[in-house]
Formats: structure tokens, sequence, C-alpha cells
């Protein structure tokens, strides 16, 4: 079974492969091609693990941090064959293998120093990777109970380097079982976008970055050659810059950062990773506006709004819940609450219409 966009929690924005499929080169043409014949092929019968509420995870022998690492082999069906490295054991050859396993563990830490969290269900389940996942697809995946890592093709290089790639994907999980955001519209760019600030949120706090010395980029490490050499930095930023434009590959990258500029139509489940757009760049305002570590106040009320929403959970409900967060965990008026209600307003959400009325 393929995985793809449709059914599952994909990494690459689907209008990109809309782009490639245009392309003057055939190489391109064909790898779009492929991606979405995948995705065609999925279409009527959806993996929908993800939307079951209490699906349990794989059990962690020792109840914390447990990774274990497949290597799929290339193929897309029996892709738990082959363990390579589980929890304890020694790096190997293959460099997929130990960057999945690395980025894993430094996710699980991330959430497990930061907010006490035990792994992804919080109850110490498995860390499954898949990697060499498919034939040189440019994605990676949340299946509902693993993440897979494709070898990447010709926008991506292997999907493993990148601890914010790990990371969103290890949010996914998070997300599903806590607020369980339905992954359409905007609940579902809510999912993307929570899984985009907690990606970049693992990588700065892994690599000691301040709001100003992080970059706010995702997928940066797993860029092809071709497109670094070109300037690109990542295929998503959370600032108020447009990650390509006009990029013979990419196309222009479509993500609103206002309200004003929301996406309405139906594609890519109705924008999942296109309007993430507003709501990442929120995060980003409260971040620099507070400064320091953005894992630390703009971290943590984000983490207890992930968790206090709900399924059907729009824009307004997330600003509304930061910022009554904010205003119980930091008092009421905090500068910390102001922030939070001027960088709602500043994407189009204004603050008025989500102040907490005593
Ligand atoms: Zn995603």
């Amino acid at each position: 079974m393929h995985a793809h966009c449709d059914s599952l929690h994909c990494f690459l924005p689907p209008d990109v492969l809309d782009h490639m499929i245009q392309s003057d080169d055939p190489t391109v043409r064909e790898a779009a091609a492929r991606t979405m014949a995948t995705s065609a092929a999925l279409r009527s019968r959806r993996v929908t693990i993800a939307g079951i509420p209490g699906f349990a995870g794989t059990p962690s022998p020792t109840g914390g941090k447990h990774r274990l690492v497949y290597d799929a082999q290339r193929r897309y069906e029996n892709i738990l064959d082959n363990l390579v490295r589980q929890e304890g054991q020694n790096p190997i050859t293959d460099e997929a293998v130990n960057e999945a396993y690395d980025n894993a563990g430094i996710t699980y830490d991330f959430y497990n120093e930061v907010f006490q969290r035990n792994s992804i269900d919080a109850a110490g389940m498995a860390l499954i990777s898949v990697v060499h996942y498919g034939e040189n697809e440019d994605n990676a995946f949340w299946t509902g109970d693993k993440m897979l890592y494709c070898d990447g093709g010709i926008i991506f290089g292997s999907t493993t380097q990148d601890i914010d790639v790990a990371a969103h994907e290890f949010t996914h999980g998070v997300i599903q079982y806590e607020s369980r955001l339905e992954y359409r519209n905007q609940s579902g760019a809510l999912n993307e976008s929570f899984a985009d600030v907690f990606g970049v949120l693992a990588k700065q706090r892994f690599n000691n970055q301040t709001v100003e010395g992080a970059n706010w980029w995702l997928g940066g490490d797993i860029l092809a050659p071709a497109l670094k050499e070109r300037g690109v930095r990542g295929i998503r930023t959370l600032t108020k810059d447009k990650a390509y434009e006009n990029d013979p590959l990419l196309g222009t990258d479509r993500q609103p950062k206002h309200m004003r500029d929301l996406y309405t139509g139906s594609a890519d489940r109705g924008g999942v990773h296109i309007n993430s757009g507003i709501p990442n760049h929120a995060f980003y305002l409260v971040a620099t506006e507070l400064g320091g570590y953005a894992w630390e106040s703009a971290g943590a009320i984000w983490y207890k709004a992930l968790r206090a929403l709900s399924y059907y959970s729009n824009f307004e409900d997330a600003a509304r819940m930061s910022y009554q967060i904010a205003g119980a965990d930091y008092g009421i008026n905090s500068r910390e609450q102001q922030a939070v209600g001027e960088a709602w307003a500043a994407v189009g959400l204004a603050v008025e219409k989500v102040r907490v009325v005593a």
C-alpha cells in the first residue's frame, strides 16, 4: 500500500506536485505523475487510523524512550520485515537509519524534557520509523502509528536528514492523541501548523537557538542540492516571507500570512498545507515578540492549546484558546497574553473577537 497525502499526514504541500506535473522536463513530470498516481489509487480506501479515538500505540517494553527503525528496502509493502536498529544499539553503516533513530530521540527528548510528555501517546509508545520507504518519492508521512521516510527524488534528498521533518511527523502523532484536529479545512491547517511549530521548536532546542538565532524554515536540510544552489532555504517558512517564488520546480509558495488571503478552495483537503501559513505566522509573531527561547513561554502556550482544542476547532478557536491560556498562566494583560492577542490580530483574527469576558 502506498502512502500518500490524501489519506495520511504528509510533509510535501501537494500544490508543488501540481506545478511539477506541468514541467518541461520529462523526468520531473514523470516523478510527479508517479506520486499522483499513487494518490489516485488510494483515494478510494482512506487509511484513517489517525481518526480513530483511543487507537492504541505499540507499547514500549521499557515504558519510556524506545526507538525501532525498519528498512523498507524501497518497498511499499512488508515494510516492517527488516528491523535494523533498536533502542540502545550502536549506529550502523546506513546513515538514513541513524538519522531516523537520532531524530526520533531528539524529538522524544524535546517533548519529554520541555512538556513532561512521555512519547507520542503520553504513555510511552514505541517510536517506529521506517526508512527507504518506496521508490524515490519526495515525502515523509505519519501513518497513525509510525513515521515513514522516503529517499527523495527531485525536490528532496533523504527525508531523514532534518530534525524538523521528524518532529513534524511526530507532532501529527501527538495531535492524534490530543485535540485530534480533523485533517481538512481550518482544523486541518491547524493540525499542519502545530506540526510545523513543534517541528521548528524541537530543532531550535537541539541547536540551542534563540528566537533571533533560528531561521524558522522547515525542511531546509532535506532539499536536493540543485534547490539549495539556487537559494531555496526550505519548503515552508514561519516568517512573513514566501519560501520560494517562481521556482522552476516548486512554483510559488502559496501560504497566506493573513486571513484576507485565506485559501477557500477544495485542493489539499481544503488547504491544510496552504492555510497553515496563517497560524504559523501568528506563532512566529508571538515568539519574536517574547524573545529568548521560543519553546519556553510561546511553545508552552501553544502546547496547551494543542491539547485543549478539539476535532472541529478553527483558527478563531485557536486564537481564543491560546489567548485564554496565556491569561490564565501568565496573568490577564500580561506581556505574554498581549503578545498572543497582538499576533492573532496581526494575521487578521482581531483580539477584540477573542478577548476574555470576565
Ligand atoms: Zn504534515
